[in-house]
């Protein structure tokens, strides 16, 4: 494991925030990992896990070590009468991932295509889209304990997932490297497409997971910004979830608000709808904006630094507290120091 002093983070980070890492390495193999436990155990410095950066905000930059994980490997390691058991190391880009699973005629991932990053960072918010969630597919993971280097295998369960939420980004932050993961995915599959849009776009096709990806890309691509173009980091701002009576409370004051149910009785609502209802869609402050065609995107249109991102975030932050009464969340890793 090489390491490098005062390493630009630009093109580690899908903002594209131009911030330093005091010391830089890339992870490649099972070798970089046991050295980077040592150098943590031995340095004391603080430890930051990259995959794409793309779900991170540096405000300022990071006083410690940067590893980004570059491990490689994609396998089908069995399969039964239900299920393909797919295997993959961290390091691989996620929506490469995707496409060997469809590509290879495996259904289940398809409507999680084209979200930038990592697999080893998907489980790490559940990432979800169009209806579908890691959760739905995910069998297991393997992660290694940092304090210890111990070798744990988490099953769906232990994984706590929940919305943008799992044990990893909770109870145990900042504990674990995650080093691959592996997916069952259906030989009787399920198709998710009641989500608007998607139906529409495969008209007179085969439904088949392939055909369904491709559909989910071109829809991507025509409602998300391309961080390689603009910097971003998709949703800036979770979903809020309202109680059944704040949810009543709005929804007669807004008729034009969208809810939907969860599980445990509460409601999710839009925060998209709330922002855009504040009238920040397409605003600017400098080189800090909201995207022109969706207000849940907060993206940098050149040379914003994180300070200018997070000042713009807490404007918005503010304003739909105080038209709504709710308080929306970040949904990104806010690196402070
Ligand atoms: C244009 C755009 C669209 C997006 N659309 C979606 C979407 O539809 N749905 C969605 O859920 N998300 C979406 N995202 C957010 C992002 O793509 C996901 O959260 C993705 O999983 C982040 O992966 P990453 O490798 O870039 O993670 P990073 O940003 O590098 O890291 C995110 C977090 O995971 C930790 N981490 C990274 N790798 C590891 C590891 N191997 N072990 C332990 N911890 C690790 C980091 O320390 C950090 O806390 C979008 C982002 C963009 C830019």
């Amino acid at each position: 494991m090489k390491i490098k002093n005062n390493y630009s983070l630009k093109k580690y980070n899908s903002f594209g925030i131009d911030v330093n890492s005091q010391y830089f390495t890339v992870i490649k193999n099972d070798n970089d990992i046991d050295d980077l436990l040592v150098w943590r155990q031995q340095s004391k410095q603080p430890l930051l896990l990259v995959g794409g950066g793309s779900n991170i905000l540096f405000k300022n930059n990071f006083l410690g070590l940067t590893a980004i994980i570059e491990t490689k490997g994609i396998e089908l390691i069995k399969e039964d009468g239900e299920y393909y058991y797919v295997k993959a190391a961290s390091g691989e880009n996620w929506h490469q991932f995707v496409r060997w699973t469809v590509e290879n005629g495996y259904a289940g991932l398809e409507n999680l295509s084209l979200i930038p990053g990592t697999v080893g960072a998907a489980p790490m918010q559940n990432i979800g889209a169009y209806g579908v969630e890691l959760a739905d597919c995910l069998y297991d993971l393997e992660a290694i304990e940092l304090n210890t280097g111990r070798a744990k295998i988490f099953t769906q369960e232990e994984c706590q997932f929940g919305y943008r939420d799992s044990y990893f980004k909770s109870v145990a932050f900042d504990k674990y490297l995650i080093k691959n993961i592996t997916v069952k995915l259906s030989k009787k599959p399920q198709w998710n497409i009641n989500y608007s849009g998607i139906k529409e776009s495969l008209e007179g096709q085969a439904l088949t997971a392939l055909n369904i990806s491709n559909s989910i890309i071109s829809l991507r691509q025509s409602k998300l910004p391309d961080p390689n173009i603009i910097g971003n980091a998709g949703s800036f701002f979770k979903n809020p979830i309202l109680k059944e009576q704040q949810w009543q409370e709005l929804k007669q004051k807004h008729p034009t608000l969208s809810g939907y149910p969860q599980k445990d009785g509460s409601i999710k609502t839009s925060a998209a709808w709330l922002i855009d209802q504040c009238g920040w869609k397409g605003k600017r402050q400098g080189d800090a904006g909201i995207y022109e065609k969706h207000a849940l995107v907060l993206v940098n249109h050149n040379k914003a630094t994180g300070e200018e991102i997070w000042a713009l975030a807490e404007d918005i932050i503010a304003s739909v507290n105080n038209k709504f009464g709710i308080k929306l969340e970040a949904e990104p890793r806010i690196i402070y120091s």
